[in-house]
């Protein structure tokens, strides 16, 4: 394998990484509940009904 192999596949490995962050979570990162959508006039967009998890209020993964 190339070094150039080696770098693409690790260009393509950020950019998925970028993709998927820029995304909101599906489920929460706690419990694993799917996520609700707030309804309208909410300050957060998506909750957890466990009431432990709040998007993008709790987001904290990392920013890449
Ligand atoms: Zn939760």
């Amino acid at each position: 394998m190339s070094w150039e192999q080696l770098r693409s596949i690790a260009e393509a490995n950020r950019q998925y990484r970028q993709e998927e962050f820029s995304q909101p979570p599906k489920s929460c990162p706690n419990d694993g509940t799917p996520l609700e959508a707030s309804p309208p006039g909410a300050s957060s967009s998506l909750f957890c009904p466990m009431g432990d998890y709040r998007y993008p209020d709790d987001d904290h993964r990392p920013a890449v």
